[in-house]
């Protein structure tokens, strides 16, 4: 996939969107939706997802909807810091097949980072325990301002 192209409705965020597919939600309101990644890189892995808008990454996404999307990332990777108090947060953002992208419906990557434990490489974690996915985005929910 480059970086221009159409829309692919049937991507696995949009399932997840349309309730297809289930995600173990942290949060959301009528713009966007905050989940656990299932493949996690870190324990507490989160990833921040827009319900209104259809870009597939950065270069595409209108400048309000990302507006909201960062307040919403920083408001989760408070939350997350308060949460699971990790001594890092990497923020990440992929565009394009190249540029590492998997999924093309742009989101953004909340890990948390603790130093001497080396982060799993990108969509090579392996699939997380759905029980302690839950467990963990109860905890960060809790933790919301
Ligand atoms: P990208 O490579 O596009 O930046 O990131 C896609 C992310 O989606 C990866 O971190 C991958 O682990 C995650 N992912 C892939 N499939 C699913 C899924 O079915 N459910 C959830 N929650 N995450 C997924």
């Amino acid at each position: 996939m480059s970086l221009h192209g159409p829309y692919d409705s049937d991507n696995i965020f949009a399932r997840i969107l349309r309730g297809e597919i289930p995600s173990v939600k942290v949060w959301e309101d009528n713009q966007v939706l905050v989940f656990m990644d299932a493949f996690p890189q870190s324990r507490g892995h989160t990833l921040v997802i827009s319900k209104v808008s259809q870009a597939r990454n950065l270069l595409e996404v209108e400048p309000e909807v990302l507006s909201h999307l960062m307040a919403a990332t920083q408001r989760t990777a408070r939350a997350v810091e308060k949460a699971l108090s990790p001594e890092g947060i990497s923020l990440m953002q992929f565009n394009g097949e190249a540029g590492g992208q998997t999924v093309f419906h742009l989101h953004f990557h909340i890990v948390p980072r603790w130093s001497g434990t080396a982060l799993k490489g990108h969509g090579q974690g392996g699939m997380a325990d759905p029980t302690d996915q839950q467990a963990l985005a109860e905890q960060i929910a809790a933790a919301l301002d």
